[in-house]
C-alpha cells in the first residue's frame, strides 16, 4: 500500500480496450492526475527515430531531452518541441512496441512514472503499471475488449483526430502490436496478481466508468 495521501490505480490492457478513455475520465471525476505510461515508449520511439543514425538507443537514453506533462491532455516535449501530436503517429505505435522490448527502455519508463506517482493521487494507464511498476498499488484493473471491437474503437479514434485511416489496416497494426506486447520476454502484457478484470465488449463508456467507480468506492469502504 502507498503512503495516506498517496493513491496509486493502475489500468493496463492491450490497445483499444478503452484504458485512456477511463483513466482520463476517472482522473477529473475522482481528482487524480492520469499518467499515459505508453507516452513515454511512444516519446522514447520518437527520439530514436529522429536520431537512430547518430546514437544507439543506451546513448540515447543516458542524456534524453524528453518531458512529459500529464494532465487532462499528454504534452511531451522533446528538445523544447512538442511532439505530442508526432507520437500518436502509427510508425511510431509500432517503433514504441519493438523497443519497450528491451529493459534498458523499460527501465527509463518506470523511472520516469514512479517519479510522477511520489506526486498523490495518481491512476497510471499502460501494459505493465499494475504488474511491474506498481504491484503493490491499491487497486488495480485490467481492461479487455473483443479484437474486433479494439480494432473499431482505434479506428474511430485515429479517425476523429484527422489521421484518416484504413480499418484493416489499424487490425493489422493492433494484432501486431498485441502479440508483441503478449509475448516478449521482459514485463510482457498479463492480467496483474490481485487485479479486477473487465470485459469492456459491448459496453460504452459510461457504463465501464460507472464499474471502475463502484469497484473503488467498494475498496475505499472496506
Ligand atoms: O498505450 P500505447 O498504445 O500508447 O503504448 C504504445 C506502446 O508502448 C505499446 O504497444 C507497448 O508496446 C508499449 N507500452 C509498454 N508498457 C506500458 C505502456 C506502453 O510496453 N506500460
Amino acid at each position: 500500500m502507498t503512503p495516506e495521501n498517496n493513491k496509486i490505480i493502475t489500468i493496463d490492457g492491450p490497445s483499444g480496450a478503452g484504458k485512456s478513455t477511463i483513466a482520463r475520465l476517472l482522473a477529473s471525476t475522482a481528482g487524480y492526475t492520469y499518467i499515459d505510461s505508453g507516452a513515454i515508449y511512444r516519446g522514447v520511439a520518437y527520439a530514436y527515430k529522429t536520431r537512430k543514425n547518430e546514437e544507439t538507443i543506451e546513448e540515447l537514453l543516458r542524456d534524453l531531452p524528453l518531458s512529459f506533462e500529464f494532465g487532462s491532455d499528454t504534452r511531451v516535449t522533446l528538445s523544447g518541441k512538442d511532439i505530442s501530436s508526432e507520437i500518436r503517429q502509427p510508425d511510431i505505435s509500432l517503433l514504441a512496441s519493438s523497443l519497450s522490448q528491451k529493459q534498458v527502455v523499460r527501465d527509463y519508463a518506470n523511472a520516469v512514472q514512479r517519479k510522477l506517482a511520489r506526486q498523490g493521487k495518481v491512476v497510471l494507464e499502460g501494459r505493465d503499471t499494475g504488474s511491474v511498476v506498481f504491484p503493490d498499488a491499491d487497486i488495480k484493473f485490467y481492461l479487455d475488449a473483443r479484437p474486433d471491437e479494439r480494432a473499431n474503437r482505434r479506428y474511430s479514434e485515429l479517425t476523429m483526430k484527422g489521421s484518416g485511416p484504413v480499418l484493416s489496416a489499424v487490425k493489422e497494426d493492433m494484432e501486431k502490436r498485441d502479440r508483441n506486447d503478449s509475448e516478449r520476454a521482459i514485463a510482457p502484457l498479463v492480467v496483474p496478481p490481485g487485479a479486477i478484470v473487465l470485459d469492456t465488449t459491448g459496453t460504452d463508456v459510461e457504463g465501464v466508468l460507472s464499474m471502475v467507480l463502484a469497484h473503488i468506492e467498494k475498496e475505499d469502504g472496506s
